[in-house]
């Protein structure tokens, strides 16, 4: 399913594997140690080979980490993209600890790196609906809701955002979302 947009944008829902998907960035559920972990992130890992960890591994020596709401820059490894953005999404807790903000900072501070580093072509997975517990039916209406602002904006350098789904669920989620 793909919305065009009177600019001629597009925003895409697609069911698969993130690291299969071709593009300028593709983002990464991480978390705020930058450690690595299962879901998303081990996919990302295992397919992008070892070079995205010693990236990470140069951030958190200067940085720390990276805190929730908020993404860090690698380049992609072995994966068929210029770069990985590694968002840390919130931890669900019932939704009244600033939840939704955190989610909806995620996914805004990815697409001004986006816009930072000229990426045409970009693909998001489902942020925070994992292991992180967060709603998708929450989740959702946020994630599709930053995005299309963002590509509703005349000026947008990014062209073409991708949702790419885990579950056939999943996908009828936030396509009765869009
Ligand atoms: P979080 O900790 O942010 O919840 P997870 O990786 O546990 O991150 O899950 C986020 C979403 O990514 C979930 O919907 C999960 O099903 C999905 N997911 C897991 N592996 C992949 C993958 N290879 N490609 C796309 N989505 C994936």
């Amino acid at each position: 399913m793909e919305r065009k947009f009177p600019n001629g944008r597009v925003l895409k829902l697609m069911v698969g594997d993130i690291t299969r998907i071709t593009a300028d960035a593709l983002v990464n559920a991480a978390n705020s140690a930058l450690a690595g972990g299962g879901g998303v992130d081990g996919a990302i890992h295992r397919a992008g080979g070892p070079s995205i960890m010693q990236e990470l591994d140069r951030i958190r020596a200067k940085a720390g980490g990276c805190p929730t709401g908020s993404a860090v820059v690698t380049g992609a490894g072995r994966l068929p993209a210029r770069f990985v953005f590694h968002a840390v999404g919130p931890v669900y807790r019932g939704g009244k600890g600033g939840e939704a903000e955190l989610l909806a900072s995620c996914y805004r501070t990815c697409l001004t790196l986006a816009e930072e580093h000229a990426v045409q072509t970009m693909a998001f997975p489902s942020i925070s609906t994992g292991v992180y517990g967060y709603p998708i039916a929450e989740a959702g209406p946020i994630a599709l809701a930053e995005v299309t602002q963002h590509l509703g904006q005349e000026d947008a350098k990014l062209m073409e955002v991708s949702f790419v789904l885990f579950s056939d669920a999943d996908y009828r989620v936030y396509a009765s979302c869009l």
